[in-house]
């Protein structure tokens, strides 16, 4: 991700970009963000227009949070700096680097506004932040989140909006990123911003079974006790988890004689069988 690796593939990609300016697009957006958001890793990025990073006023306090500004700047916006030349390679690096922060920083401010809102709906719609991984979601699109609104602080997380839940990404690629470059607000701005893409149905919730019993609290307390009380080898354990025992006994013939009452055929024709 050197500066030397990009300033290659911009010789490369030379004869593109001249036909880029001949068809005249009116979303002028920079070769170098272009670059930047192509990188493995980078997908969740939308590409911030040149007009809206030109305007001082969105950028404001910035300059105080990253080193060697107004060179990032510059490479950002793919404008000639007149004093790069004096720069000692181990300084372009630092460059390359306070760019990538600078752009994350104006990006999250970006997401925020009208279009870059619309921008990320796009990516959204092509499901372009991947799905939610539980099961009952069935698939839902998710939305880029920090947890963070300070950089450097945790890495970029996927919000599900079904569940309501946040996720690590699929990609290890994805998950280096800074999660404050997409911030807290971004994806329930978004929800407010697009209702009709807020899912209508709350989510279903799994339920856990034992033998197609599903497990109640009481029973989930006896476990405990039992456990707990394996490990001591005083009587006094002994009888607590016999005890222990003795009640989970009694709700399996509760649980059994309700399922005679009441229960699915199939339970009932098997337990016939048996008899
Ligand atoms: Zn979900």
């Amino acid at each position: 991700m050197s500066n030397q690796a990009y300033q290659e593939e911009l010789v490369s990609e030379t004869d593109s970009s001249s036909s880029d300016e001949a068809t005249g697009s009116e979303d002028e957006v920079a070769a170098w963000i272009g670059w930047f958001c192509s990188l493995k890793g980078n997908e969740f990025f939308c590409e911030v227009d040149e007009e809206f990073i030109q305007d001082d006023f969105n950028l404001s306090g910035l300059s105080s949070q990253v080193s060697y500004y107004d060179y990032a700047l510059d490479l950002i916006l793919d404008a000639d700096s007149p004093s790069t030349e004096i720069l000692t390679d181990e300084q372009h690096e630092l460059v390359e680097s306070a760019a990538e922060t600078l752009y994350g920083l104006i990006h999250v401010r970006y997401i925020l506004t009208s279009r870059g809102m619309n921008a990320m709906y796009e990516k959204y719609k092509a499901c372009e932040f991947g799905r939610c991984p539980r099961v009952l979601c069935n698939g839902q699109p998710c939305l880029p989140v920090g947890t963070c609104d300070v950089p450097r602080q945790s890495t970029v997380k996927i919000f599900c909006p079904k569940c309501q839940d946040i996720y690590y990404p699929r990609s290890k690629y994805q998950g280096n990123v800074d999660g404050a470059f997409f911030g807290t607000t971004f994806p329930h701005l978004l929800l407010m911003t697009y209702p009709s893409i807020r899912p209508q149905r709350p989510p279903e919730q799994y339920a856990p079974r034992v033998f197609g019993f599903k497990l109640h609290s009481s029973a989930l307390a006896c476990a405990e006790g039992q456990s707990s009380g394996a490990h001591t080898n005083s009587v006094g354990g002994a009888a607590a988890s016999n005890r222990n025992c003795t009640q989970r006994d009694q709700h399996m013939q509760q649980a059994r004689k309700r399922e005679d009452e009441s229960g699915p055929s199939q339970t009932k024709s098997n337990q016939r069988r048996h008899t």
